[in-house]
């Protein structure tokens, strides 16, 4: 089936034994569910036979949610977390431990690098970073302890495009995981898994539900991920007993073992599982996702061209342009589009502060991919604790703008612009 096929039917459809004949997509809102006997609630424990237990582990919306987004992200399943900050840590959780290390893009979100450079340290997790424009950096952060190498395909907020071969080819030498948030790009633009990526996370509370509606997240994992774990020293807890549940092997499984552990251990111990409530919002979201996302790109490159010709504005960012330093990754690795992500640079930060004060459709917000436009100022919000030199690191100049352009009318969106850059 084709991408809009599946985003409306893909995890429910005709003759699923259990719908009652619902068009739409059942809420299913309980915390636990009744098993037949004991012998029945002693097989699901045991995996002799797969079923419902309680909402922390799995939920039947969540459970269409999930299938729908894996066929979506061409993976073989995916896990759906409370939030992306929940998918991006259960990721590494799920491989590493204390006295290993990761290796993560120096152009992440703000909340990665506050996850990979401070929070997991206290775990005993060290985090070595490259610079995403240059991927021949990682193999000298390499060593027997490296677990995952994490990465944006489209990077938030400095809009950097990374090159999924070189990155996969350095990682596949040493046989380590790679895993893409592939937050900004979304499933319809961007593939990751056709470029040899291991692994995807989302936060779905952006393009998913595409009207800000809730946070959450999803983990998505490739076909065939055990030819990769399957006896690799790398990864000795895939193949080697569980003490915590009877001594199951995960690798010996036939089942999408990454995400079967995130549920059965992490989940389990964690529990940071989505509402079904907000599942069933992203599955209503899913629905028009690959209509969304070509608007959102056609009006973000029409934007970016209006402000790449206007006087005030010094660059902008965007890989749709032909002028960008991304574009020709972007026609490499993006299909239908390069989302709806773009940042400009004005002089100064007055300029950039009067800018995101006078517009009147787009609103001032810290977030991205909702349908309603939103302008952000990073220096002032997002990146304010950081002093200039950090800012240049992250590649945030104080007269930068971030803008996430929305479904709205685009000469609406022009004008608006226009209007706030006087
Ligand atoms: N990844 C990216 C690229 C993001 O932009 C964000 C949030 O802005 C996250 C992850 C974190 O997601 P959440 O806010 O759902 O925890």
């Amino acid at each position: 089936m084709k991408e809009q096929t599946l985003a409306v039917h893909a995890g429910y459809g005709k003759g699923d034994k259990d719908s009652q004949g619902t068009m739409a997509v059942p809420l299913y809102m309980s915390t636990a569910y009744q098993f037949r006997d004991t012998k029945h609630a002693g097989d699901l424990f045991a995996l002799k036979e797969l079923g419902n237990i309680y909402t922390r582990l799995m939920n039947p919306t969540t459970d269409i949610f999930e299938k729908r987004f894996a066929s979506l992200e061409g993976g073989v399943a995916s896990i759906g977390t409370a939030s992306g900050m929940a998918a991006i840590f259960y990721a590494i959780a799920n491989v590493a431990e204390a006295g290993d290390n990761i290796i993560v893009a120096k152009q992440v979100y703000g909340g990665t690098t506050t996850l990979t450079g401070h929070t997991i340290k206290r775990f005993g997790i060290e985090t070595r970073y490259f610079d995403v424009n240059n991927p021949s950096e990682i193999e000298a952060l390499i060593d027997e302890n490296t677990k995952i190498i994490l990465f944006e395909s489209i990077t938030n907020p400095s809009i950097d495009v990374a090159d999924f071969d070189a990155i996969v080819a350095i990682a596949n030498r040493y046989d380590i995981l790679t895993c893409v948030d592939n937050t900004v790009a979304t499933p319809i633009l961007c593939k990751p898994f056709e470029y040899g990526v291991d692994l995807t996370v989302h936060s779905a509370s952006k393009y998913t539900t595409g009207q800000g509606l809730a946070i959450g997240g999803v983990i998505v994992e490739r076909h065939n991920l055990v030819e990769k774990i399957k006896d690799n020293p790398r990864y000795a807890h895939f193949n080697e007993p569980d003490e915590s549940y009877h001594g199951l092997v995960y690798s010996d499984l036939p089942l999408p073992l990454f995400c079967l552990r995130v549920r059965l251990a992490l989940l389990r111990d964690l529990g940071a599982s989505p509402s079904p409530f907000n599942s069933w919002l992203y599955i209503q979201g899913l629905e028009t996702l690959p209509l969304r996302m070509r608007q959102h790109s056609s009006s973000a490159l029409a934007i970016a061209e209006f402000l790449e010709a206007h006087p005030k504005v010094s660059k902008v960012n965007y890989p749709g342009l032909k002028s960008d330093k991304n574009y020709d990754l972007g026609q490499k690795y993006f299909s239908k589009g390069h989302s709806g992500l773009l940042s400009f640079e004005v002089a100064d930060k007055e300029i950039a502060q009067k800018i995101a004060d006078s517009t009147e459709i787009f609103s001032l917000v810290v977030n991205i991919g909702d349908s309603k436009s939103i302008i952000t100022h990073p220096a002032s919000t997002t990146h304010q604790q950081l002093n200039t030199q950090e800012l240049l690191e992250a590649g945030v100049t104080e007269g930068l703008v971030r803008l996430s352009v929305g479904i709205e009318d685009t000469e609406d969106l022009i004008a608006d612009l226009r209007k706030a850059l006087g």
